[in-house]
């Protein structure tokens, strides 16, 4: 069996806050806190949970758009945590990242054209100015844009379009792990779906990886192959996505999964509503961290944090009542 294209082992990244007068306490956002997971080529794998779970965090990380604070992120057996700048270079390449906003990711006077060339002469992947021209045009045709838009520029295009061309850049570097970090939640529902089939298309077409970061589990169940769910900066549960959708076994997926619309008219799942808010990510709850929101909570849950324990072949969850343990008082 060939290696993970990507591991990511015990992810941490607290980010240091100030506070208290003359801002000189110094507390931290634990925003990622022991995140473990791998990707194949080709795979999809879709990070889940709500906002503020972390889930963007680790992709930034994955990026190395800063230092993480601990873990190891390993690319095709090569560390890139610490990567020193001339390796980073190299896996900067092989790593591209797609945006929810490619309004904000886009130069607003840069005409399609030089976006798309940039990152081409940045890695040096043409060989002359008309190899740069073929791979710019047909990159055009890969996400079945027009060629004579070519020189427009971003604001002449519509959300759809803009994130079209998100993809094409990524693209244009030849990489082979993609985050697509929301990249569908800000577009209209059928507009979303002509961009989840294009990702698909890609997907299949040159082999590649996803890290597919989103909150919509409507989406995810269309497109991904496992599915990792995340909260308070760590993951409760990690499955195929037939698993998933089929038999979650953490509360806190039961729960998420019970508000995604059933695709029959008129159906309806039996939702799940969690009391109270998400607590801060600065002071999280001791033992479980999802247990001031759970409905099966129970002593163990408030003193001992649980730890993600195979429950399948594939399916991995982090809850006590997955090893046996008779819940006693609530
Ligand atoms: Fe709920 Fe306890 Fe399981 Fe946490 S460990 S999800 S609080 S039952």
């Amino acid at each position: 069996m060939s290696p993970p294209l990507l591991q990511v082992n015990d992810l941490k990244k607290h980010f240091p806050v100030k506070s208290g007068l003359f801002g000189r306490k110094s507390e931290f956002v634990y925003a990622v806190d022991g995140v473990s997971f791998e990707i194949a080529r080709g795979e999809t794998l879709s990070l889940v949970g709500e906002s503020g779970c972390g889930k963007s965090t680790v992709g930034r990380a994955i990026l190395r758009l800063f230092d993480i604070t601990a873990g190891q992120v390993i690319l095709d057996g090569q560390r890139i945590d610490d990567a020193h700048p001339g390796t980073m270079r190299q896996m900067r390449r092989r790593v591209q990242v797609v945006f929810q906003d490619p309004f904000s990711s886009l130069n607003p006077r840069m005409r399609v054209r030089d976006i798309l060339a940039e990152p081409i002469r940045n890695f040096g992947l043409a060989k002359s100015a008309e190899d740069l021209e073929v791979r710019v045009t047909s990159l055009m045709d890969t996400v079945r844009l027009p060629r004579e838009a070519l020189n427009r520029r971003p604001h002449e295009f519509s959300g759809g379009q803009r994130q079209r061309i998100g993809i094409a850049r990524a693209l244009a570097a030849e990489p082979e792990l993609i985050v697509c970090d929301e990249a569908v939640s800000a577009l209209d529902v059928s507009v979303k779906a002509q961009i989840v089939n294009l990702l698909q298309d890609l997907q299949s077409e040159f082999g590649l990886a996803l890290l597919f970061i989103s909150h919509d589990l409507a989406i995810v169940e269309h497109m991904t192959h496992r599915v990792a769910v995340m909260y308070l900066g760590k993951i409760v549960e990690i499955a195929p996505r037939r698993e998933i959708f089929a038999a979650p076994r953490h509360p806190y997926t039961r729960a998420l999964l019970s508000a995604v619309p059933l695709p029959e008219p008129g159906a309806q799942r039996n939702p799940i509503i969690l009391k109270g808010d998400v607590p801060s990510p600065i002071n999280p709850p001791k033992g479980c961290r999802f247990h001031t929101r759970c409905p099966l909570v129970f002593d163990r849950c408030r003193v001992e944090e649980p730890v993600l324990r195979a429950v399948g072949t594939e399916q991995w969850v982090a809850c006590h009542l997955e090893d046996g343990t008779v819940a006693t008082s609530g």
